[in-house]
C-alpha cells in the first residue's frame, strides 16, 4: 500500500519530469501545472466557522442568510478576489418565493373502500410553488402516467393525448430502463442503468405541470429515488422557486411524494396492482390508467413570502482574455434550524453538504492568487439555493456575468469525502465531456485513478449546481464524494462504501453533517488539488473543453462554436 510520503514524492517527480517538455506540449495536449500548495487548516476553520451555530444552518431568507454572505464577502477580499456580481458588486440578487405548508385542514384519498386520510409527513410528503394563502384540490381524479416520460427524441410518450388537466397524476420514480434487464425492450433507451434526467424528480414535476395536473405524487422507493424517506421528508413542508410571472406558475397546487406502502394500498382499493402496473410502465405502449372510484382532496394552509438572497461570486481577472471564464462553484446555503436531535442539535448545518466545497474554492482562490494572474479569468462562485432545487445556480446561469458561450468550464464541488486518502477519484457522468480526460490526466500525476460513479441511475449529474450550466452548454465537472465508494489507503472500496452508507444514512441533510475529530481531510484536498488544478490549466490556455459523443448537451454547445474562435 502506498503511503502519502510515496504520493508527494510521485507528484513532485512528475510535475519535473514535465517541465523540459511543458512548452511544446501546449500545443497539442494539456500542460499539468504544479500541485496547489492547499492548506487544510485554513479550509477547515471556513467549514467550522460557516457551520457553526452563529450562522442558524444558512438557510435562505434568514439571519444566518445574512451572515453568511457578509462572511464570504469578507474572505474574498481576504484572498485578493475582485467582485464578480452584476455592476461590480459582490453579489448577485436572486428573488425566491418560499412556501411552507401549514396543518392541512383536508388531506385524504376518497377511494371505493371508503376514505383513505393520509398523513402529510408519513404517508405522503407535499409541498407547494404557489404563492397562495392554500393549497387546495377538491375531489380530483387521480391517474397513474406510469414514469410520466415524454421522449420524441426516443420514440416514448406515456401520457398518449390522456386530458391530465386538473388530475393528481402519480408517477414511478427513475425511467423506463430502471428495471429493466439487459436484452429486454426498453433497455438501453433511457441509457440502461445510467438515470437520464426523465428519471429525475424535477422532471416530472415539470412534465406533470405541463400536462395541467394540480397535483403530482411521485412512488417513493429508495432504489430508484437514491434516497430514503428521510432525505425526502427533511424540508418539512416548505419549498421555494425563482420567482415567476403569473402565467408561468406551476398550476401544481401540491407535488410531491407517496410512499411505496402507501400507494400499493391505495391502487389495491381501486382493484388494480401496483407491482403489475410497475412492469406495463416498462413499455413504450403503456397508457395512462385512472384509478377507478379515486379522488384526491386537499386543504392545506400555506404561508408564503418572497425573500431575496444571494449569489457571491469574485474573480481573478483574466489578463489577455479577461472575457471568458472559468467558474468554480460550490453552494453555501444548507437546511436551517430543524426539529432537535438525539444530541439536542438543531441546525442543519451542511458542514460537508456544502460548507466543505466553499471552503475549497476559497483556498483555491487564495493559491492561485500566488501566482501570475491567468490569461482568462477566474470566478469563484458561491450559489444560494442548491438545497431548494438549484435555485441559486439556476437564476445565475440564466442573468450570467460572462456569457455562456464565453464560459470555458463550470467545476464543481458538493460533499467529499472526510476518510481519508483514496487511491481514486469519483467522476460523475461518465461519457458527457473532455473534462473527464483533464481528470484523467491530472489525478495520474498524483498517483491516482479515475473510477466512474457506482450509481449512475440515481442521476448525480442532474443533482447538482453545475446542472445548470450543463443544461445550456457549459462543459462541467462535479466532484461529489458520495457518487461512489473511493478505494481509501485504509480499508480499500469497501471502507469507502461504509462512509458513504454512514454519511447518506445518518448525516445527508441532517444536525449530524457537522464537522468533527472523525474528518480525515487528505483525500478531500487531492480532490479539491485535482479540480482547482484543472480549473488553472483551463484558464492558462486557449483550450475549450467539448462534450462528446452522444452527449443531450451536446448541440448546444454547438450553436455557438463560432462566438469561440
Ligand atoms: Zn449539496
Amino acid at each position: 500500500m502506498r503511503t502519502m510520503l510515496n504520493r508527494t514524492l510521485l507528484c513532485l517527480a512528475s510535475a519535473l519530469a514535465a517541465l523540459p517538455i511543458a512548452s511544446a506540449e501546449a500545443q497539442t495536449a494539456s500542460a499539468t501545472s504544479a500541485p496547489l500548495a492547499l492548506d487544510t487548516k485554513r479550509i477547515a476553520r471556513d467549514v467550522t466557522t460557516m457551520a457553526s451555530d452563529t450562522f442558524e444552518g444558512r438557510a435562505p431568507g434568514t439571519a444566518g442568510d445574512e451572515r453568511t454572505i457578509g462572511y464570504l464577502i469578507a474572505r474574498m477580499q481576504d484572498e485578493g478576489l475582485e467582485p464578480a456580481g452584476p455592476d461590480g458588486q459582490w453579489v448577485q440578487a436572486v428573488p425566491l418565493l418560499h412556501t411552507k405548508l401549514g396543518t392541512p385542514r383536508t388531506l385524504a384519498f376518497q377511494t371505493p373502500k371508503g376514505a383513505l386520510a393520509v398523513d402529510r409527513t408519513k404517508d405522503i410528503y407535499v409541498s407547494t410553488l404557489r404563492p397562495a394563502d392554500a393549497a387546495v384540490i377538491d375531489k380530483a381524479p387521480v391517474v397513474f402516467v406510469g414514469y410520466g416520460v415524454k421522449a420524441p427524441e426516443r420514440g416514448w410518450d406515456d401520457f398518449k393525448g390522456a386530458d391530465l388537466a386538473g388530475k393528481v397524476v402519480v408517477f414511478l420514480v427513475n425511467d423506463p430502463d430502471f428495471e429493466a434487464a439487459k436484452g429486454m425492450d426498453p433497455y438501453g433507451k433511457f441509457g440502461g442503468r445510467t438515470m437520464t434526467y426523465y428519471g429525475r424528480w424535477t422532471y416530472k414535476f415539470e412534465e406533470a405541470a405541463r400536462q395541467g395536473a394540480v397535483g403530482a405524487l411521485i412512488v417513493h422507493d429508495t432504489a430508484g429515488a437514491g434516497y430514503g424517506w428521510n432525505v425526502v421528508e427533511s424540508p418539512g413542508g416548505e419549498n421555494y422557486d425563482v420567482v415567476k410571472s403569473a402565467d408561468t406558475l406551476t398550476p401544481l397546487q401540491l407535488q410531491g411524494w407517496i410512499q411505496g406502502a402507501v400507494a400499493k394500498d391505495l391502487f389495491a382499493r381501486a382493484g388494480l396492482d401496483l407491482a403489475a402496473l410497475e412492469k406495463q410502465a416498462r413499455s413504450k405502449d403503456f397508457k395512462p390508467v385512472v384509478l377507478k372510484g379515486v379522488t384526491f382532496s386537499a386543504d392545506v394552509p400555506v404561508t408564503h413570502e418572497t425573500i431575496t438572497s444571494h449569489n457571491v461570486l469574485g474573480k481573478i481577472a483574466g489578463t489577455t482574455h479577461a472575457d471568458e471564464a472559468v467558474i468554480f462553484g460550490a453552494h453555501w446555503d444548507a437546511y436551517g434550524k430543524g426539529e432537535p436531535d438525539a444530541q439536542g442539535r438543531i441546525y442543519r448545518a451542511g458542514a460537508n453538504d456544502d460548507a466543505l466545497g466553499v471552503a475549497a474554492l476559497l483556498d483555491i482562490a487564495r493559491v492561485m492568487k500566488t501566482r501570475p494572474a491567468p490569461e482568462r479569468s477566474v470566478v469563484f462562485a458561491a450559489w444560494t439555493g442548491e438545497e431548494r432545487g438549484l435555485l441559486g445556480s439556476e437564476f445565475y446561469a440564466a442573468n450570467p456575468v460572462v456569457p455562456m458561450e464565453k464560459t470555458v468550464a463550470n467545476l464543481a464541488i458538493d460533499i467529499l469525502q472526510t476518510a481519508g486518502p483514496a487511491k481514486d477519484v469519483i467522476l460523475v457522468g461518465q461519457g458527457q465531456d473532455t473534462l473527464e480526460d483533464d481528470m484523467a490526466r491530472v489525478a495520474r500525476t498524483q498517483g491516482r485513478t479515475v473510477t466512474p460513479e457506482g450509481l449512475p441511475e440515481r442521476g448525480l449529474f442532474y443533482r447538482a449546481d453545475h446542472f445548470s450550466f450543463a443544461k445550456r452548454g457549459v462543459p462541467v465537472m462535479l466532484l461529489m464524494g458520495i457518487a461512489g465508494a473511493s478505494n481509501l489507503e485504509q480499508g480499500g472500496t469497501k471502507a469507502g462504501q461504509d462512509w458513504i452508507d454512514a454519511y447518506t444514512g445518518n448525516c445527508y441533510h441532517q444536525a449530524c453533517d457537522a464537522i468533527g475529530p472523525d474528518w480525515n481531510l487528505t483525500g478531500a484536498l487531492e480532490d479539491i488539488d485535482l479540480i482547482g488544478r484543472i480549473g488553472w490549466d483551463l484558464a492558462t490556455s486557449r483550450r475549450w473543453p467539448t462534450w462528446k459523443a452522444g452527449s443531450e448537451f451536446k448541440a448546444i454547445r454547438e450553436q455557438s462554436a463560432a462566438s469561440r474562435n
